[in-house]
């Protein structure tokens, strides 16, 4: 039998943030994650954007997290050399109706702390990007765009500095309460006794939770899979900026907008629809739609030019209303010492270094 103080189970992006604090503090930490290597899921299947935090209701944890964890975001890109840019975005509307709704976010976005935002013109907007098409707009000037993959590797880097150990290929299969410990079981037939717990395991956070006998539709964990889809634009970038409409009311997606990565290619996406199994593919015959939706944010676009690209799938919480981020310590429900992070969709990577602070305070607090 192994014995390790804290166990994380997922190596996305979230694990491995809690990984690199929960190393400035504790020994003993292992990571359990079922593929071969970090970071294969959900964070390298997103549009790489550094949100501002704009969207969120006030107070939510996805308002509080997105605004810090960009703060932290940004110096670890400045400390560690990490590829970025704060390319700045453009939210924009095109009729009357949505104008309410734009000076709405713009408030909320003032609520929630996000700086250099400001509302500019149809002459501005021309000015700024000749393509793009609109009113009014929100300009967020803090928001950007990462290397992912670049951060996350440097997380894991930073955190086997401190000694921590990753057992990449194994699965967590089943988790038993022994004493006032945990006896975690991989897919190998290992068993290994932990005193924390952190379930970062995005898609199957609600199955992993229940492994430990959490009823997690009393608890409201189970987990919906939503669907995006990208295409990416085969001729230079139309913008320089990113380009979004108006989001959906209930946040379900941020409206097909226009991204450029770090290369400076173009895309278009992602879209959002419920899916009952994993499946990646990105089907051609979408084009006419997200060409259209495009078409709304900007001109001159050569249909032709757009070829499907990858998709992601956003880990949603299943009941009604707008979703926030779960993140809760178990002692109430008997299970002290496990922190369960549940529906850790967008803007999950820009709040990921934040969850990984809090979720480290939170065991530093249950240690004290
Ligand atoms: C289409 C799309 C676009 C997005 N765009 C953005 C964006 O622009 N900006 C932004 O901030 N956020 C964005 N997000 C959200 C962001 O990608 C996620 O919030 C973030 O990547 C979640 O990271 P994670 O570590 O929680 O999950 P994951 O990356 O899914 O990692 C979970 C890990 O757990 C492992 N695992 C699962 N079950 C087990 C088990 N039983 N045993 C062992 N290991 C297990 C998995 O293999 C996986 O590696 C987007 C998401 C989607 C889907």
């Amino acid at each position: 039998m192994l014995e390790f103080n804290i166990a994380i189970i997922g190596s996305g992006v979230v694990g491995l943030s809690c990984a690199y604090y929960l190393s400035q503090f504790f020994q003993d930490i292992l990571v359990i994650e079922k593929n071969e290597s970090f970071g294969l899921e959900t964070s390298s299947r997103n549009s790489e954007v550094i949100h501002s935090g704009i969207y969120y209701p006030e107070n939510s944890l996805k308002a509080k997290f997105c605004v810090r964890g960009r703060l932290l975001l940004y110096e670890f890109c400045k400390k560690y050399d990490i590829n970025h840019r704060k390319t700045g975005k453009l939210i924009l509307v095109s009729n009357e109706e949505e104008e309410k709704e734009l000076f709405n976010i713009f408030e909320r976005g003032k609520r929630n702390g996000v700086e250099e935002i400001e509302i500019i013109d149809s002459s501005y907007i021309k000015k700024i990007e000749k393509m793009a098409k609109g009113r009014w707009a929100i300009y967020s000037k803090e928001t950007g765009i990462i290397d992912s993959h670049g951060m996350m590797k440097k997380l894991y880097l930073l955190s086997k500095d401190r000694k921590v150990l990753f057992a990449f290929n194994h699965k967590v299969i089943k988790i038993d309460r022994v004493n006032n410990l945990y006896k975690i079981t991989t897919s190998f037939g290992e068993k290994i006794m932990v005193k924390y717990i952190i379930n970062a395991s995005g898609l199957h956070a609600d199955h992993v939770a229940e492994m430990m006998g959490i009823d997690i539709d009393k608890k409201g964990y189970r987990l919906a899979y939503y669907k995006g889809d990208y295409f990416y634009y085969t001729k230079p970038s139309c913008v320089q900026r990113l380009i979004y409409p108006i989001p959906h009311a209930d946040l379900k997606g941020l409206g097909i907008h226009i991204t450029i990565d770090l290369g400076g290619r173009m895309k278009v996406g992602p879209d959002v629809y419920e899916v009952k199994k994993i499946d990646y593919n990105v089907d051609l015959s979408k084009r006419d739609l997200f060409f259209e939706k495009a078409s709304l944010l900007i001109d001159g676009l050569d249909k032709d030019a757009l070829m499907p690209d990858m998709s992601g799938i956003r880990p949603k919480i299943k009941s009604s209303g707008i979703k926030d981020f779960i993140i809760n310590e178990e002692g109430g429900s008997g299970l002290r010492g496990v922190v369960n992070l549940i529906g850790i969709e967008s803007p999950g990577l820009t709040s990921s270094l934040a969850i990984g602070e809090y979720v480290a305070n939170i065991i530093k607090g249950l240690e004290n």
